[in-house]
């Protein structure tokens, strides 16, 4: 499940987006399971910021033989967009997307199609196969009132495996309208490939980190130089921090908030929705 390890939470709109992808995410482990498949959950318990939460999935997905890794997410945008999406960046992981796709659509959602993901830091840094899944969008009414977890579960597991659930066409719960969770489940169904992930220092790699997601969205510092990678807070990082601060509207501080990185794995994270740009990638 994407997100649900704060500060990395997700968006906001009629749902949380954290209470969502937990739901289905819980859902479609315990499917898989019932089918004979076993499912990982990648989804940390906690993490020091945004970016170390994306780094923790991708090492716990890593360490595992895994056949492909999936991410479980809900878009929003202006409470207008609508439909489900599916990131994938290889072929192979165009062709694991397609049918995720295709069984959510059947469901009644609009279909945004397979887009290339190749912006999305936990399909850039899985060694197997990912898709991240946009479910639908938390801030339309319309797919909002189409949205029941258990189906949209269903789909999924359809998708992935080709096979029905266990009482697919019956069982039916809605998600319950309260309290934002906190906590575990995501993604990844096991089988086969693999890649061992040294354990690496879990210290405070804050800043090293900041710089590198400044580096990748080209926000450049004080000289307009790409900043140094070396974890050192100075004026040049700070007034880059600043002036990305600026940009998303958070003042120009020159200090990464948890605001900042909200907003820098929004971006990282997400496609950036463009109103014309229909052609998926
Ligand atoms: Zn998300």
């Amino acid at each position: 499940m994407g997100h649900n390890a704060p500060p990395d939470t997700g968006a906001r709109g009629i749902a949380f987006e954290d209470r969502l992808t937990k739901d289905v995410g819980n859902r479609v482990i315990s499917k898989l399971g019932s089918l004979g498949h076993s499912a990982v959950n990648c989804t940390p318990s906690r993490a020091y910021s945004v970016i170390d939460s994306l780094r923790r999935r991708v090492r716990t997905g890593n360490a595992q033989n895994l056949d492909y890794y999936v991410s479980i997410h809900f878009n929003a945008f202006n409470g207008r967009a609508n439909g489900t999406e599916v990131f994938a960046i290889s072929n192979t992981g165009r062709r694991i997307a397609q049918p995720v796709l295709d069984n959510i659509v059947s469901l009644g959602f609009v279909n945004r199609r397979v887009k290339n993901g190749s912006h999305l830091y936990v399909l850039r840094h899985t060694n197997m196969p990912a898709i991240l899944i946009e479910c639908c969008f938390l801030d339309s009414r319309r797919d909002m009132d189409l949205f029941n977890s258990e189906d949209m579960a269903n789909a999924i597991v359809k998708g992935l495996t080709g096979q029905t659930p266990p009482g697919a066409a019956t069982a039916r719960f809605n998600v319950p309208q309260e309290e934002a969770t906190l906590g575990e489940i995501s993604t990844g169904v096991t089988l086969a490939a693999f890649q061992a992930v040294p354990e690496q220092e879990e210290l405070d790699n804050t800043t090293l980190e900041l710089q590198k997601a400044l580096n990748t969205l080209k926000i450049t510092g004080s000289e307009d130089q790409v900043l140094p990678e070396d974890g050192i807070l100075d004026s040049n990082t700070k007034a880059a921090i600043s002036k990305f601060n600026e940009i998303v509207d958070l003042g120009d501080f020159g200090a990464a908030g948890v605001a900042t990185w909200n907003a820098l794995a929004e971006i990282l994270e997400k496609p950036i929705l463009r109103v014309n740009h229909a052609d998926g990638c």
